[in-house]
């Protein structure tokens, strides 16, 4: 094996250390090139059998759902809704109805879709593998070929792929998979979602797999992202046990969040509906410090009516009846566009109408957003804090509290833009608390956009420009006495939480998957080793200098 080769890298996604021999079990399907022409007059039963085939490929998929749990099964009922999209669906029987057979429709309408999901980019980009997996399937179930899926192994391996596919990724066993590595994917994609849940260590977007032959041993560290090829065998056997130990500790923490010598720093979850609420229940979170409405409704061409709204919005509420639940008005633009909101044509929309500007352009989506939390906290008894994101100044902070006061709510504001951190003081004089979104802060500060895999480093939140401005906005909170959070990634990166409990910040929200191992982290320091942590981190001048500082201090 060349030496050059010997560690390949890609984007650290699922943390854990697991080696073993490599497997490729992709099963791939060859796509048809050779087609029918459909005359007329067996057009409209081409159609019954399209829809017959994509029927079954849903069915499937759905009692596929009901025999999983949490992520899996949301992700496989989310694969089955997309597999019965109207719009995908009645593109493919249009092409029929012109003569085109149900295979070449299926490939023509999935083409169509593909091209449209990469221009939205963000999250939908990342569907693209779900819908070329329906593709997939339905075109085996038109040629009664079996179900594309992998041909899994029976000894502990570490899985090499191009992508997988949800129902996939869904069907793995930890015992025998205990390392993913994808040359696709990105962190919010299904597989990253389904392998987190399964607790298997995943590398996506690794460089140079093909260079590795089947059978070889490699030691994948998902916490860094890299793949060691054929480690030495007790440097890995060191490795896999320590990080056993790990997964030990932080399965026994049970909250809630405070470092060894009691000072407390609330852990929390970042949901995105009543069903991930419900999951989240099943950790030692606390509370939910970030509910992403917006993320409700990616599919809807429509607003939702205030009663349907106060529906959803009850779910979650209801989920945590009692205690908190930090809810964010709609978030509609960039990576999250949402057809009843977004602004359309923006040359840069990163830059543009996004978060609380929509209600300059299309007044009236916020205050029936309002009116609809007030309704689900009426009909729960639950106060839920209400924030906004993307504010910039302070006039938009004192807005944004007066109609939220006005409905009897806790208003607050995200910072995730440099100049509202530089203003936290001024901000907090008009909201009872901020929450740091620090993925947008750090694509604001750093001027990187943040889906952009090649300028990951800039977006680090280790960065020190951006950890001196959340260290800043938690200084603010702390001289007049209102809470501060933190609810981007960086709060689920156990080092840099207690970090961020040393900047003075009062609670950490992740998703729920990351909150044991926030909270393990924190309960083994103290505050005066977060705080000088802290202070040594904001010395430093790049982020693996502030890591290393932070490990110097906190072990
Ligand atoms: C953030 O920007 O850090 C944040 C939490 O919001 P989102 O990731 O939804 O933009
Ligand atoms: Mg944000």
């Amino acid at each position: 094996m060349d030496k050059a080769v010997s560690v390949l890298r890609g984007t650290p996604v699922v943390p854990g250390v697991g080696c073993g021999p490599v497997v490729r079990p992709e099963v791939r399907v060859p796509v048809p090139t050779e087609f029918a022409t459909i005359p007329d007059t067996a057009r409209d039963a081409e159609i019954a059998r399209f829809v017959t085939a994509v029927d079954a490929v849903t069915g499937r998929l759905r009692a596929r759902a009901e025999a999983s749990t949490g992520a899996a099964a949301e992700v496989l009922n989310a694969t089955a809704v997309l597999a019965q999209d109207r719009a995908w669906r009645s593109t493919a029987e249009t092409q029929i109805r012109g003569g085109a057979d149900a295979a070449a429709a299926t490939i023509a309408a999935t083409d169509r879709f593909v091209v449209m999901f990469e221009k939205i980019g963000g999250l939908q980009a990342e569907r693209t593998t779900d819908l070329i997996d329906i593709r997939d399937r339905v075109l085996a179930e038109l040629d009664g070929r079996p179900e594309p899926g992998l041909a899994l192994p029976t000894s502990p391996s570490v899985l090499f792929a191009a992508d997988l596919a949800p129902a996939d990724t869904a069907a793995l066993d930890a015992r025998y998979i205990v390392g993913i590595v994808t040359v696709l994917g990105g962190p919010t994609s299904h597989t990253a979602i389904i392998a987190r849940q399964l607790g298997i260590p995943c590398i996506v977007a690794a460089a140079g797999t093909d260079t590795v032959a089947e059978g070889t041993v490699v030691l994948v560290d998902g916490a860094t992202g890299r793949v060691v090829v054929e480690p030495d065998r007790e440097v890995a056997e060191a490795e896999v046990a320590r990080d056993r130990a790990e997964r030990d500790r932080i399965a026994a923490w049970t909250g809630p969040g405070a470092t060894a010598d009691g000072h407390a720093v609330a852990v929390l979850a970042n949901v995105q509906d009543g069903a991930g609420a419900r999951a989240a229940r099943d950790t030692p979170a606390e509370g939910v410090g970030l509910f992403r409405t917006e993320l409700c409704f990616l599919d809807r061409a429509t607003e939702p009516v205030v009663a349907e709204q106060a529906d959803i919005y009850a779910e979650v509420f209801a989920a945590y009846d009692g205690r908190k639940v930090v809810l964010r008005t709609l978030d509609a633009g960039s990576d999250k566009p949402l057809r009843f909101a977004t602004h359309p044509d923006e040359p840069n929309p990163a830059l543009g109408v996004r978060g609380i500007r929509v209600d300059d352009v299309a007044p009236g989506i916020l205050d029936r957003q309002l009116d609809a939390v007030a309704e689900a906290a009426r009909r729960t008894g639950v106060t839920p804090w209400v924030m906004a994101p993307m504010i910039a100044t302070v006039a938009e902070a004192a807005a944004f509290a007066q109609r939220v006061r006005a409905r009897d709510l806790v208003p607050g504001v995200m910072i995730e833009v440099p100049a509202a951190a530089l203003l936290a003081e001024r901000l907090l004089d008009h909201v009872d608390f901020l929450s740091v979104g620090t993925n947008d802060l750090a694509q604001y500060t750093m001027a990187a956009d943040r889906m952009s895999p090649a300028l990951a480093a800039l977006t680090d939140p280790w960065q020190p420009a951006v950890l001196a401005l959340v260290a800043q906005t938690a200084a603010a909170g702390r001289a007049v006495g209102k809470p501060v959070g933190v609810c981007g990634e960086a709060a689920a990166d156990p080092l840099l939480a207690c970090v961020l409990a040393g900047f003075g910040i009062t609670s950490l929200s992740c998703a729920a998957p990351a909150v044991a191992g926030v909270g393990a982290r924190l309960a083994s320091v103290t505050l005066d080793a977060c705080r000088d942590a802290a202070a040594a981190v904001l010395a430093t001048t790049d982020p693996a200098a502030a890591r290393a500082e932070a490990v110097r201090v906190l072990g």
